[in-house]
């Protein structure tokens, strides 16, 4: 799996230096907030991991899943929620864990759903920020680092469901994809 890496942009230790500073923020700002922690599968399962062992708070955890609607060969850029919330976010402060934020659609559209169903607050926590990539008017409030607009993979980044695993996030060799 390593040799299919051209170039590592965040190592192990970076990844670890930014939770730890992301936690730490996180545990001032919610430690009276009861916040509910929502994390987007499948990709912010290792973040989202991280972070909750590294804050030191009372908090709970619940997963969504929601994924891009292929109609033919393109994607038409609709939304489907593939897995729901087991929890009622009304009156909770909605605390979002994501991998990435780049065109900002599945984060808006995670927003308008939750403010709909009545949560109290909702911020959002990023491992990573592609704010070259965004067409649609998010914040992200919390983020872990800031990446360039390529096609990343690791910590919970796949190309074709491989690639999660990588304990760094990284840029694949050319010839992967050519392999296809
Ligand atoms: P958005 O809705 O903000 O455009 O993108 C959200 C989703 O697109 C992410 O949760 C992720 O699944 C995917 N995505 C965006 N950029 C990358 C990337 O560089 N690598 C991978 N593997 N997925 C990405
Ligand atoms: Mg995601």
């Amino acid at each position: 799996m390593n040799n299919d890496i051209e170039k590592v942009l965040f190592t192990k230790e970076d990844i670890e230096a930014a939770t730890d500073r992301l936690a730490k923020q996180l545990t001032k700002d919610y430690r009276d907030k009861n916040p509910l922690i929502v994390c987007v599968l499948t990709g912010a399962v290792l973040f989202t991991v991280d972070m909750i062992e590294k804050m030191d708070i009372m908090a709970q955890l619940d997963f969504i899943d929601v994924s891009t609607y292929f109609g033919g060969t393109e994607s038409t850029g609709n939304l489907k929620l593939i897995h729901d919330l087991n929890k009622d976010v009304r009156g909770r402060n909605v605390l979002i864990m994501e991998d990435i934020v780049d065109s900002g659609h599945t984060l808006k559209f995670l927003i308008d759903l939750l403010k709909e169903r009545g949560a109290k607050s909702i911020k959002t926590a990023s491992m990573m920020d592609k704010p070259e990539g965004r067409e649609y008017d998010v914040s992200v409030d919390y983020y872990g680092v800031r990446v360039p607009n390529e096609f990343l993979v690791g910590y919970g980044l796949d190309y074709k469901g491989y690639y999660r695993n990588l304990p760094y996030i990284g840029v694949l060799k050319p010839s992967v994809y050519q392999e296809d």
